[in-house]
């Protein structure tokens, strides 16, 4: 087996079509017609190709996966004569007049259009680009709903096609599927068509096939030059769903290729420290905590406890509701570490959570010999040197931190476990990063992506992943699908269920009744006001008006504090800790970052602009409370009118089961908006629906693995694979390169 499969003199099997090299050793091939910068196409140019970056279209072979969210089915073209109020219709006229009105942006272009049968008039609001482009005599194809105006039939913005004069009209008499694509701004879906319509003559020859011939014999699916052009000029209905079922397959197939190539990788070149539990080991562990572990508790255990027994690495998700008690089981895991002499490391997205993880651990730790340390991205000089020769002497058995430890390149002498908390806020390259965290004492440097020699496996930490948010089956396959999942599903005993309201303006005021009532009882109330982005100073002053109207209007005589996300983290600590210790009343949030903060005396909860979060993101806010014996109150504002948002809020009012209503997240926002893709790595599905397309996963996770059996470097029969991977994930799967 080759080190080195990529480099060029030992590899000589490199496809010839079309790919974008990204290892730096490789010399670049000739430029093809679809790594042409966008800038170049005609009709393009400097300014637009700015706007199109925007979009993620930085070359022709961008521009041609750019695929139209929908297809408008315009139909067959009508006569004016029967055109019928109120419906959508194609009307061929001839252009009579055009008139303008208005002054600048604000033009409203009037034209009066003709056929064989009548006349009618469409109008354009501001539209001032047509007024330069409609004449007299110019033959339009206009798709839009019929009104009427004194009279005359009207179509009003309606989408408009110039058609040649010269052609003969029987070419026009056929229905239409208009491709629509996201659009911004400051380019219209029909300009996109038409630059695609550019790219499609230019560079679709260029376009090669990636999936192997048996594969597409298998599942009968058509080439893949071909699915792309369908996707943008499609002639019937059954040849976009033909087209969208292949390029649908191929994102989910390279995904599972990449995800099973990962996991190859991890069998045969990694090795974790065996951290076994004998019955004392165990016996002392459940000593620390002051209640015995639940049934769902113990059963996850005894899985993770079977994983660190062995040299292969753990990698295991833990789903949990909030508030099922994981933290428990992950103080558990790193007790295994330590009783075995090894370290644990906990992350947490933030450094508020880490600090509170830090806190709830001590309060289990207390009284014993446990090394243990909060390190964050604001311990202070001095005190982190000292944490880190002692961490890099194997002095320190559970460190707990933020994401800095994994930045700041932090030396373990003897890491044995990893625990992430929340791990849908971190990146997979991040991941990857923790997963090949090299043992200092060894003296490794490297990581996946390094040149590890392979006769000496890595030695890596075992890796236990902690998630409140729900996700369903098809997901945790694609984006966590190197991982074994467990599932905590029954709560701590004596919990309290939570009600949850969904609040109209009208009804605020006797929403705000309940809040003082239970203020006035001793209990303590959160409120949530949203920000759209973290930086925006124009929220975060609202946020602050917001709080003095809190306090002296709506709370009058509460004590309320103020969390938000430009404040220092000792501030934002000290507002917790008053919150926590009962010193406040009220806290206002206006950030949603602080997911496992735990007072169990706060039992109501206010969510203003509750329709601007994901489901997911609201189930796991109100989990903030209900965590006490008291039972607890959400309230949902909302002024939204809109039929889904009052739909989605539905849910959450009607349900406290955390996987529908992931599932119903997943079903509205896409799996990027759920798991923050973005910030994930992993690029999005732009055909693929993982709930629809359930059976091609499967599928296309059956046929990876036999193609991994087959060729486990595609390196010899796969070699067009194995590009388009290295396309398609770039640096993301280091993997690829270590064969
Ligand atoms: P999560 O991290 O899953 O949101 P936590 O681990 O923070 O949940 O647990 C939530 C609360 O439940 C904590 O206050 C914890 O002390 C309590 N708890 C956890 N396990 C049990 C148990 N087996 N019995 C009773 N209470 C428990
Ligand atoms: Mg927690």
């Amino acid at each position: 087996m080759s080190k080195h499969p990529t480099d060029p003199a030992r590899n000589p099997g490199r496809p010839s079509s079309p790919t974008r090299a990204t290892a730096g050793r490789t010399p670049a091939p000739p430029v093809s017609a679809l790594e042409k910068p966008i800038q170049y196409l005609r009709g393009v140019g400097p300014h637009r190709a700015q706007i199109l970056s925007a979009l993620g279209i930085t070359t022709v072979g961008d521009l041609l996966e750019y695929f139209p969210f929908r297809h408008e089915d315009q139909g067959r073209p009508q006569t004016i004569d029967t055109l019928q109020l109120d419906t959508p219709a194609t009307v061929i006229a001839a252009v009579e007049s055009v008139s303008v009105r208005g002054m600048f942006r604000n033009q409203t272009v009037n034209a009066r259009v003709r056929d064989a049968t009548g006349e009618m008039l469409v109008t354009w609001f501001n539209a001032p680009y047509l007024r330069d482009k409609l004449e007299r005599g110019q033959i339009l194809r206009l798709y839009g709903t019929v009104g009427v105006n004194r009279d005359i039939a009207q179509m009003i913005n309606p989408r408009v096609q110039w058609l040649d004069p010269d052609e003969d009209p029987a070419q026009w008499d056929h229905p239409r599927l208009v491709p629509v694509y996201s659009a911004t701004g400051q380019i219209n879906s029909q300009q996109i068509a038409r630059l695609v319509e550019t790219a499609l003559a230019e560079a679709l020859p260029a376009v090669g096939e990636t999936l192997p011939e048996s594969i597409r014999t298998r599942h009968g699916f058509i080439g893949r030059a071909d699915a792309i052009r369908a996707m943008h000029q499609p002639r019937t209905l059954e040849e976009i769903g033909e087209a969208r079922r292949r390029l649908a397959y191929e994102e989910l197939f390279l995904m599972q290729l990449a995800i099973g190539l990962q996991r190859r990788w991890t069998a045969t070149h990694a090795r974790a420290p065996a951290l076994p539990v004998t019955p004392k080991i165990d016996e002392h562990i459940r000593r620390r905590f002051p209640f015995p572990l639940t049934g769902a508790q113990n059963k996850v255990i005894e899985q993770i406890t079977a994983d660190l027994a062995s040299t292969r690495p753990m990698t295991r998700l833990l789903q949990g509701d909030v508030g099922s008690g994981k933290t428990v089981v992950a103080l558990y895991a790193a007790l295994v570490a330590v009783a075995n002499k090894h370290q644990c490391a906990i992350l947490a997205p933030t450094e508020v959570l880490a600090a509170q993880h830090f806190a709830g651990i001590e309060k289990y730790l207390a009284g014993s010999r446990v090394r243990r340390c909060l390190l964050t991205g604001k311990t202070s000089q001095a005190e982190r040197k000292q944490m880190l020769a002692a961490i890099e002497a194997g002095n320190m058995d559970l460190i707990v931190g933020t994401q800095a430890l994994l930045e700041q390149r932090v030396q373990f002498g003897r890491l044995g476990v990893v625990i992430v908390d929340e791990q849908h806020k971190f990146g997979v390259s991040q991941r990857a990063a923790l997963r090949g965290k090299p043992q200092s004492s060894k003296g490794r440097r490297t990581g996946p992506g390094g040149k590890a020699p392979a006769a000496d496996p890595l030695l890596v930490p075992h890796y236990l992943v902690m998630t409140a948010t729900p996700i369903p089956r098809t997901l945790s396959m694609t984006v966590f699908g190197d991982l074994d999942v467990s599932v905590i599903k029954e709560l701590p005993p004596g919990r309290q269920p939570i009600i949850t309201r969904l609040v109209r303006p009208k009804d605020e005021h006797a929403a705000w009744t309940e809040v003082r009532r239970r203020i006035a009882g001793g209990e303590q109330a959160y409120i949530v006001y949203p920000l759209v982005e973290e930086s925006d100073a124009l929220d975060l002053k609202a946020a602050t008006l917001e709080v003095t109207h809190v306090a002296q209007d709506l709370l009058p005589g509460a004590r309320v504090g103020l969390l938000h996300g430009r404040m220092k983290n000792a501030e934002k600590q000290a507002v917790m800790r008053e919150f926590a210790t009962g010193r406040l009343d009220v806290l206002v949030s206006t950030t949603v970052i602080e997911v496992g903060v735990d007072v169990p005396n706060a039992t109501v909860m206010v969510i203003e602009h509750a329709e601007r979060y994901g489901l997911s993101a609201l189930h796991q806010l109100r989990g903030r409370v209900g965590r006490g014996t008291k039972p607890s109150i959400c309230f949902l504002f909302s002024d939204s009118q809109g039929e889904v948002a009052q739909r989605r809020l539905d849910v959450l009012c009607k349900t406290t089961d955390g996987f529908r209503i992931a599932e119903e997240d997943l079903k509205i926002r896409g799996p990027g908006e759920l798991l923050g893709t973005r910030q994930h790595g992993w690029p999005e599905f732009r055909l693929a629906n993982l709930l629809e397309d359930a059976d091609l996963l499967m599928q296309a996770r059956d046929d990876a693995a036999e193609i991994i059996r087959e060729d486990p470097h595609l390196v010899q029969k796969y070699t067009a694979l194995r590009a388009e991977l290295r396309r398609k994930f770039r640096d993301k799967v280091a993997f690829i390169d270590v064969g």
